[in-house]
């Protein structure tokens, strides 16, 4: 069963999946090797008013 997601700031239900570039990794502030350690993030945005909701890290394992 799929909930419904609607934009909190405009109301829209057409929110996208995105995902963000291979480059905008998030690192676990005190990671030695970043390049070993990051995350890739994925985030779903309002298609209406631009609205980033449910921004999250893909590996969250890596933040242990
Ligand atoms: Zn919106």
């Amino acid at each position: 069963m799929e909930r419904k997601k609607k934009c909190p700031e405009c109301g829209c239900e057409k929110i996208a999946q995105a995902k963000l570039d291979i480059n905008a990794k998030l690192y676990p502030i005190d990671a030695f090797f970043k390049i070993m350690n990051g995350s890739e993030m994925s985030a779903e945005v309002c298609t209406k008013c631009g609205y980033i909701l449910n921004m999250r890290a893909l590996s969250p394992e890596k933040f242990k």
